[in-house]
């Protein structure tokens, strides 16, 4: 675990803030070391006071942000502050260093930073900012004829490096964004039907559960079970059995609410948690899907019929998630014994 999950503890690795949570207590960290060292070494081997200054100044803006979010400050608002104090030290640095390239040298640290927190569009926007004001600031030294080392070479040189920084890092990200996007599609979807997989659906019920509680409002979910799906299978093969099986898919999602996530349990049986539901509108979405499902031949001739069980988590319950699941299975299991094709709910 990582040492900031003790700020955090609501935030697992399955949660889509954890890689940006990371990123910033670990650019804090990074800040915080590298103020604390440079500031004393300008003040102690280089006699450089006003730079150790600023570099002070990071150091103290650093821990004040640490402290924002490390006691529940918005992620958003912390990220935008690191780059605003790292983009303020980097061009008192360049001011206060005027003429000595090598300031401007430093600038170059603030696109992959700016990339990595804000995203392509923001990071865009603030790197290019900075890099045309520095150009623009190094072109004001020229005019002045600040120091004579310093000519339109130097300001071409910068110029291109800024420009190829800006693009080679966008798309970087862009394409970090794709793989990471596709990974996580891919690691929560079932590979057959592409509806989502048992850990989805786990974690997703695991916090809809949560969010009922703080809402006080009712989850409700459908267990369903295809009837006779061996038979299916024995009678016209696997692979017509697999088709059906993701036609079905379509069918569930096609009634259901675009809140309500719907996933493969295991086998021929799926899960559909409704958010918002109470038990009543439950056994009505429920014979809402059996009866599309009976109407519907999935598969060319093929007609199918499925058993649901129903359970509800109200606000405040004591139940476990294990209870409710149990329950749905315990109904599943009565509708199948009451004939199939049917939905039984309550506890
Ligand atoms: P019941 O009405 O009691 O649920 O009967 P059933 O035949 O549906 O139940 P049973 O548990 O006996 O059989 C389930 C079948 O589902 C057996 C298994 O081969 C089939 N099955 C599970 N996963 C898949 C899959 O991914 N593709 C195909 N084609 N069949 C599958
Ligand atoms: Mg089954
Ligand atoms: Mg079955």
């Amino acid at each position: 675990m990582k040492f900031w999950h003790k700020y955090h503890p609501d935030i697992d690795a399955a949660d889509p803030r954890f890689k940006q949570v990371s990123l910033i207590y670990s650019i804090l960290l990074i800040m915080i070391a590298y103020f604390a060292i440079i500031g004393t070494l300008n003040i102690t081997l280089f006699y450089a006071p006003e730079i150790a200054f600023f570099d002070y100044l990071g150091l103290v803006l650093a821990l004040i942000i640490f402290r924002f979010v490390s006691r529940g400050g918005n992620f958003k608002v912390a990220s935008w502050a690191v780059i605003v104090s790292i983009a303020a030290v980097l061009l008192a640095f360049v001011h206060l260093a005027e003429g000595r390239n090598y300031s401007l040298m430093w600038v170059t640290i603030l696109p992959p930073f700016a990339f990595f927190l804000l995203g392509r569009r923001n990071g865009s926007w603030v790197s290019a900012i900075i890099l045309v004001y520095c150009s623009w600031y190094l072109y004001q030294l020229i005019q002045q004829q600040v120091t004579a080392n310093l000519g339109l070479g130097a300001l071409f040189n910068f110029i291109e490096v800024a420009t190829a920084q800006v693009f080679l890092f966008r798309f970087y990200e862009n394409s970090r964004q794709e793989a990471y996007d596709q990974l996580q599609k891919t690691a929560i979807t079932d590979p057959l039907t592409k509806v989502y997989n048992r850990l989805h659906l786990d974690n997703t019920l695991k916090s809809l559960v949560a969010q009922a509680n703080r809402s006080h409002q009712a989850v409700s979910i459908l267990l369903l079970d295809v009837d006779h799906f061996k038979a299916v299978n024995d009678k016209y093969g696997h692979l017509i059995g697999d088709k059906v099986l993701i036609r079905l898919c379509d069918v569930v999602r096609e009634t259901v609410r675009e809140t309500d996530a719907v996933g493969r349990w295991g086998g021929e049986e799926f899960l559909v948690i409704c958010p918002n539901t109470d038990q009543q509108q439950a056994i009505q979405f429920g014979q809402r899907i059996i009866e599309n499902i009976r109407a519907e031949a999935v598969e060319k001739d093929v007609h199918i019929t499925v058993s649901i069980g129903a359970a509800t988590y109200s606000a405040g319950a004591t139940d476990s998630i294990d209870r409710i699941l149990s329950s749905a299975d315990e109904n599943l299991y009565r509708a199948k014994r009451g004939g199939r094709n049917q939905i039984v709910g309550g506890s």
